[in-house]
Order: structure tokens, then sequence, then C-alpha cells
């Protein structure tokens, strides 16, 4: 997959930073290297993301690729055996120009009944958490790694995610949040390529890439945390969780709600 963002970027750099006599068009292969020098040398200088502005943020038409994306593929697909068991397909909802992100699992039997993401008592949890950001649900975009329910809430099987997980990589793509914040270890492991735990991995930021190129495009940040429906069995890791949202806080530049 291409990453927009990257193509984005470069425009914005090249244009800040190119001379005039530089020729006026430059190959694609050139962009890129161009690109990936500029990041690389952003990198060293430390810095970790950049903004998106905000006439890139367009909603109408992010919500609208969204609904495409659903209604034109998602909702029909049947690359994997979770087709055949499904009741609907669970797309995710909230705001298309989202600046951050939630992916969890796979939906549970409430969102296989309803078609929407997170509505069952792990969801609660998750809307008292964006509430306890200062946010709301429909100011951020909730979705998980797999698009149809596993048989007895099982693990997404591998097949299933690799199947899925062009429809989870589009959303991202389409969204361009600021910050993802993952739920639970496959969402976690997917986006980070990693088998790591998120006992190790959450509590500091990691480096996601849309891009297939790895160390190409701009890097969003993502903050691996536990999964509502862990946290519903283990009360005494909530702390760590609502650290890991603080941290997601400073890094938007919102102020952290009195509790
Ligand atoms: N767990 C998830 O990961 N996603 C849902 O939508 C519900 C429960």
């Amino acid at each position: 997959m291409r990453n927009s963002l990257a193509r984005y970027d470069l425009t914005a750099r090249m244009t800040d930073r190119t001379p005039s006599t530089e020729p006026k068009h430059m190959s694609n292969t050139s962009i890129r290297r161009a690109l990936a020098q500029n990041l690389r040398t952003d990198s060293l200088l430390g810095v970790r993301s950049v903004p998106i502005p905000s006439g890139r943020r367009g909603r109408k038409d992010k919500d609208k690729r969204l609904k495409v994306l659903d209604e034109g593929q998602v909702q029909s697909c049947t690359k994997c055996g979770l087709a055949k068991t499904r009741t609907k397909t669970v797309f995710g909802q909230g705001n298309g120009a989202a600046r951050l992100v939630f992916v969890g699992e796979a939906p549970g039997a409430d969102e296989d009944r309803s078609g929407l993401a997170f509505v069952g008592r792990a969801g609660k949890l998750l809307t008292d958490m964006i509430v306890a950001m200062g946010l709301t649900r429909e100011e951020v975009f909730i979705c998980n790694l797999l698009k149809c329910r596993p048989p007895n809430n099982r693990d997404p099987a591998p097949d299933e995610t690799k199947s899925c997980s062009p429809y989870l990589m589009e959303q991202l793509s389409i969204i361009e949040p600021e910050v993802i914040v993952t739920l639970g270890a496959p969402a976690t492991r997917l986006l980070l390529n990693t088998d790591e735990t998120i006992g190790r991995l959450r509590g500091r930021f990691h480096d996601f890439y849309l891009s297939d190129q790895p160390g190409e495009g701009t890097a969003i940040p993502l903050m691996p945390t536990y999964h509502p429906a862990y946290l519903m069995r283990k009360e005494s890791e909530k702390s760590k969780t609502w650290a890991d949202l603080k941290m997601v806080l400073a890094q938007l530049g919102l102020p952290v709600p009195a509790r």
C-alpha cells in the first residue's frame, strides 16, 4: 500500500526546502528517496512525528471513503471462514478524521449482533476510559483488527488476521490519525510486527508506519495498552492503562482532566 501521508509530507517538504533551481518534476523514485532521507534526518534530530495540517483532514471526504470501504468491500467480504459464522460485519465507527484511533481485537457477541464495535461490557469500559480522557466516542474512531466475530470469541487465527488486516490498514490510511492506541496483543503485534507481550510493549510510544516499506513514510505514534476485557478481569492493571492514556493526551497536546 502506498502511503498517502508520505506523499503529502514530501510535497510540503519539497516546496519548503527545494531551491528554486531544482527541476520541477521529480520521478516517484527520487521523491521516495528524498522523503526517506528527510525522515532519517528528522529522526536523527529527534523528530517523532509531523503534525497533519488541518487542511488535510477533510472529515466529509474521509467519512465517505470509509463508507465506500465498508459498504463496497467489508460487508460483502468472504476472504476467510468467519464470513460463514458472522451475523454482521463490524467495520468500526466514530470520527473519520479522528486524531485518535483505538484498535481492538475482534467483535464479540454484542458487536456481531449490532454491527457496532465495542458496545458490550468491554465497550462500556472503553467508553469510561475515553470519557476519563475528556473525550467522547464520537470524537475518536474505534475499530478492531478483525471485522467478524471468531466463534466463541477465540483468538484471531493467522489466516483471518492476514485476510482482514488490509481493511484496518486502509482505515488507518484514510483517517490519518495523530495517535493510535492498540488494545491488547493481537492488534499491537500486527501493527508493530512483533511477538512481544503487551506487558513489555505498553508504557511507551512505538513508531507505526503505514507504508509497507519499514521506516518509509511518516511514523504515527502508537501506544499499546491492555484490552478492556483484560482490565475487567484484572482491575489492578487499570492504573497502568490510565498512565498510558495520559501519555496519549500529552502527545495530542490535550490536558488531563481532573478525576
Ligand atoms: N472486544 C474487542 O476487541 N472488540 C470489540 O468490539 C468488542 C470486544
